[in-house]
């Protein structure tokens, strides 16, 4: 097989981001990998076009805590492979639409411009996963055994614990999870440091305000969010404020 489909960066001794480099920015989402004294914490799951547990056996070995902060293609096309996945009610998770890797399909069952992708080639990727895949073939798996989140619920890593906050906005049932003691939230879609897309279906403008809102009074020191680099509480604030000055 040679190279690995997927780029692993190392954030920390126990945290790892894992991406996609040959994805289109927009779908190129981070996969989170924290390992903890007792259980490990995976969040997200990538896009689906390769094997997670053939090129990433270690998200699978310590019996992993996976939370998948919503339903977009990006997040939870590795899902599948994990025996139970724990996500907040309100988005298919158990029956997600098909996903596309091209363009025009993909922008129709998201409900965005296909003009968004800004693209400059027919799909979505740079390259193929392996030489005979079929990205025509793509179809978004569902994830087999869902538990639900609640707002508030509290996932134990044994040395270090988070809570899952809903914050929906971006979709529905997007969560976040914080570690209040480490001052850590991953976030998701919900924030990053990009053009934040609030017009897909299922976004809802006055919800992702509440959101941004709650946001700004987090008491954290770093947010690893869905896509792109991690920040500080202060880039955090910026974005937050600059989405409710301007919705
Ligand atoms: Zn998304």
């Amino acid at each position: 097989m040679g190279r690995s489909w997927f780029r692993t960066r190392a954030v920390s001794p126990t945290l790892d981001r894992i991406d996609e480099p040959h994805v289109h920015d927009l779908l190129r989402a981070n996969i989170w990998h924290m390992r903890g004294r007792d259980r490990d914490l995976v969040v997200d799951t990538g896009l689906g076009v390769a094997s997670l547990r053939a090129h990433l056996p270690q998200l699978f070995a310590r019996d992993p805590v996976v939370v998948l902060t919503h339903a977009h293609l990006d997040h939870m096309g590795g899902a599948h492979e994990f025996d139970c996945c724990w996500a907040y009610p309100g988005e298919p998770f158990r029956t997600p639409p098909p996903g596309s890797l091209y363009p025009e399909p993909l922008a129709d069952e998201l409900g965005i411009s296909a003009a968004d992708f800004g693209i400059d080639g027919p799909i979505l990727l740079d390259a193929l996963p392996r030489s005979d895949y079929a990205p025509g073939d793509y179809r978004l798996q569902p994830a087999p055994k869902i538990e639900w989140l609640s707002e508030g619920m509290r996932i134990d890593l044994g040395d270090r614990s988070f809570t899952a906050l809903h914050l929906p906005g971006h979709t529905p049932a997007s969560v976040g999870l914080v570690d209040e003691v480490h001052g850590t939230l991953f976030s998701g879609d919900v924030v990053y440091d990009d053009i934040l897309i609030d017009n897909c279906v299922g976004s809802h403008i006055p919800d992702y305000r509440i959101t941004m809102n709650r946001l700004t009074e987090l008491d954290v020191s770093v947010v690893h969010p869905g896509h792109g680099d991690s920040f500080d509480r202060d880039r955090l604030c910026d974005i937050a404020n600059d989405y409710l000055r301007r919705t």
